[in-house]
């Protein structure tokens, strides 16, 4: 036979040793070796044990063969990846920057098989006529345990083993006695973990409105004609988009094909699950962040066996092994969490779409404010764009009114409540009707503003707002550039110039002390640490247990509070001076996400938005809940800035244990970009400069980006980069890449 060798990954992450190497395939192992096994290797000098997972398998080598070594074994509890996970992998480490074994790992997030879990079952051996005449035996020796396990097998053939036990309260030599006499049999057989309890199933099907249909029909058919494409479904909360999805899916299971569905992990509730279950049943299932690694690694094995359709999870629900995928369905698709924060970077979207192209399948995103990405991309006509501009039910969209919080402090009013939202929260606690406040506490950031007349402390060079640093110095984290703290404003010689400092419990302590009578729940970060909590606090909200519900951006999503009449954004702009490009997006999302909480019942919604800027675009058209207004302006900011969506960006962070190490490390490494491609027109390189965490966990961070429209020429970038990192003594040192940041580092 002939000598075969075979590619591979070996488990170590480190930059050194990140390519294939060849081992030798011995005979015994000749037929099980194919790309995906993982094995075990001796690796180095020292030939220590090593598993690593076979890439490929050829018949030529580089090398002389009699140098190579052997493969040592398979790696009999490890799971193996398909050649289809490996592909993914590869691709991400191409996309997004990382060693082939992160990547590995990413697509593969259990990685040791687990015991199947096994369940015992009494079987009946006797036949239903001749059970009787048992049966009458028994009572007449009295043996009143036997009589009542064989009168249980009399209607069902098979027993759980645990019922009988416990509810009939059978002892176990009771069940062997019977066993050996031949009328029953003990079984075991191994199941496996299901994580979707067992619900009621009626289900009153809505008939579908139009649009409905109409998306559901145009998807599948061009599915069908063998041209599937990518889908943007743009509609508000509650017009009836899960019920698109629902429908799709529907489809495609009588097609004999899966579907994943995408769900940001916070808004999976319980509510979301049951309209799944009530449609596809047992043939549905869940992966998340709460499973056990044995029901994660069921859930896989589940759908690799065909026994489930749907899975529903976050953006690692991607990675499900189905045989026949033919949708991946994307709820909520500008949601930041659908970006990964450890390396590799991936965004869900564009993952999603490279795993449909491999498939063949078709891809739906659905959002009520969609990101700039994909709204960009299908006026360019790579997705196919569906409004759904009406609620199914007919509720109306609430009032908002804008306030100008300059205005109150010009009136004396120093409170964190306007005299408007004041009015109305008043009114609302008399009318017993609820109210939620919310605080968008992530910008607070350290940005810097006049209270009297608005003006943000800005980077004259990169348009992002300047934060303060400790030491009093305001500084750019896109460019480095450093000013000292001004004593006045320099708009309008104002001294309140100030960060805004007021935290989620600052307003509660407010609220107790402006309105003492009024019942408040607060959530935040400090007070959702587990889920359990966090939904405890929505319930409680939902039972009216309290009035107010004063909450960071966690409370805009899931549920729905048909008794909140009144919504207040404490400070909307809060969140526009986050030092990144996305600012204005992620406010326009907030603002319009909390306007959509009130009045989802029949009483109509108030809003109040207050604000330091009500002129800005954000704020005025979240305000009227007019997206393409906001669309307009902000990909015209984003064309003229050059920022994604209209061209990409790459950052990359350089850690290290030693700030000089790092500083010299960022300097020679975008020195490189520069030198070995300017011949690249429109490549620029910005910086390096301090991350905004200068330091973090005791270890220095410098950050660059370069910037073009094309995305490969910044792959291009990465490779080289990562080419030069493998050369360098990189001790104590990390880089990551991030391609078209969420945030800036
Ligand atoms: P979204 O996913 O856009 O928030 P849903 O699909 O959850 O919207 O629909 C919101 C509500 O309207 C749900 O209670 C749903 O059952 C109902 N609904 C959806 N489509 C219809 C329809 N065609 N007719 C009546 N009710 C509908
Ligand atoms: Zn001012
Ligand atoms: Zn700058």
């Amino acid at each position: 036979m002939k000598e075969r060798y075979a590619d591979i990954i070996v488990d170590i992450s480190h930059e050194k040793v990140d390519r294939p190497f060849q081992y030798k395939i011995p005979l015994t192992l000749m037929d099980v070796i194919a790309p995906g096994v993982r094995v075990h290797v001796p690796f180095g000098r020292s030939n220590q044990d090593k598993v690593g997972y076979v890439v490929d398998v050829s018949e030529k080598t580089d090398y002389p063969a009699e140098k190579l070594k052997e493969i040592t074994s398979v790696d009999e509890k490890g799971i193996s990846a398909e050649g289809r996970q490996i592909q993914i992998a590869y691709w991400l480490k191409r996309q997004y920057g990382s060693t082939m074994i992160t990547a590995l790992k990413t697509v593969l997030p259990v990685k040791q098989k687990l015991k199947r879990p096994e369940k015992k079952k009494i079987v009946r051996c006797v036949s239903a006529e001749e059970l009787p005449a048992v049966i009458r035996i028994c009572r007449q020796k009295h043996q009143v345990a036997k009589v009542r396990v064989l009168e249980a097998l009399f209607t069902e053939e098979e027993l759980p083993y645990e019922l009988v036990r416990q509810k009939l309260n059978v002892a176990p030599a009771t069940l062997q006695t019977l066993e050996k006499q031949g009328y029953l049999r003990i079984e075991r057989e191994s199941y496996y973990r299901n994580p979707v309890r067992q619900m009621s199933r009626e289900e009153d099907r809505p008939c579908l409105h139009e649009i409905q249909t109409h998306i559901i029909d145009e998807v599948t058919a061009d599915y069908q004609a063998g041209n599937p494409g990518t889908y943007l479904v743009h509609g508000v909360t509650g017009s009836g988009k899960t019920e698109v999805y629902l429908g799709i899916i529907e489809r495609m299971i009588a097609m004999g094909k899966q579907a994943i569905v995408l769900i940001p992990e916070i808004a999976l509730t319980y509510q979301t699950l049951l309209r799944f279950y009530k449609r596809f049943g047992n043939r549905v299932s869940v992966i998340n962040s709460t499973l056990s690694m044995g029901e994660k690694y069921d859930q896989i094995e589940r759908a690799k066996a065909g026994e489930i359709d749907v899975i529903i999870g976050p953006r690692s629900a991607l990675f499900t092994p189905f045989a026949n995928l033919g949708v991946i369905v994307m709820d909520e698709e500008h949601e930041g969490s659908y970006k990964s924060e450890s390396s590799p970077k991936y965004h869900a979207r564009e993952t999603a779409i490279q795993i449909a192209s491999l498939y063949g399948a078709s891809v739906v995103l659905g959002s009520a404010t969609p990101s700039l990405e994909a709204y960009y991309r299908a006026s360019l006509g790579q997705y196919k764009l569906y409004e759904m501009k009406s609620r199914p039910k007919g509720s109306v969209l609430p009032r908002v009114c804008t306030v100008d919080l300059r205005e109150e402090l010009k009136q004396g009013n120093r409170s964190v409540f306007s005299r408007k939202l004041r009015g109305l929260m008043e009114e609302r606690l008399r009318e017993k009707e609820q109210i939620i406040l919310f605080l968008n506490r992530r910008g607070y950031a350290g940005f810097v503003s006049c209270r009297a007349c608005g003006h943000v402390m800005k980077c004259p060079h990169c348009d992002v707002s300047l934060s303060e640093h400790r030491n009093g110095q305001l500084v750019c984290h896109y460019c480095g550039y450093e000013e000292p703290k001004k004593m006045k404003c320099p708009s309008c010689g104002s001294k309140y110039l100030m960060g805004f400092k007021a935290g989620t419990e600052q307003i509660e302590e407010a609220i107790h002390r402006e309105f003492p009578e009024a019942r408040v729940l607060r959530m935040d970060a400090d007070t959702t640490r587990t889920k359990e909590s966090y939904e405890k606090i929505l319930s409680a909200f939902a039972d009216e247990k309290a009035d107010i519900l004063v909450g960071t951006q966690m409370i805009v999503k899931g549920h729905d509070f048909p008794n909140v009449t009144l919504v207040g954004v404490l400070a909307a702009d809060l969140s526009l001076n986050q030092n990144d490009y996305r600012a204005g997006e992620r406010t326009f999302q907030l603002l319009t996400q909390a306007a959509g909480r009130a009045g989802r019942g029949d009483k109509p919604g108030e809003v109040v938005i207050q604000t330091y800027q009500p002129e800005h675009y954000s704020v005025v058209h979240a305000a009227k809940q007019d997206y393409e207004g906001f669309y307009e302006e902000e990909i015209a900011y984003r064309d003229f800035m050059q920022y994604p969506p209209v061209a990409h960006m790459l950052a990359v962070l350089i850690i290290s244990q030693i700030q000089e190490q790092g500083q010299s490390l960022s300097e020679r490494m975008t020195a490189l970009v520069n030198k070995e491609m300017k011949d690249r027109r429109g490549l620029h390189v910005i910086g390096p400069a301090e991350a905004s965490i200068g330091k973090l966990n005791d270890l220095y961070r410098h950050v660059f980006y370069v910037r073009h429209e094309e995305y490969q020429v910044l792959v291009e970038a990465k490779d080289r980069l990562e080419a030069f990192c493998r050369e360098q003594e990189m001790k104590n040192q990390m880089v990551q890449f991030d391609f078209d940041p969420m945030t800036t580092y």
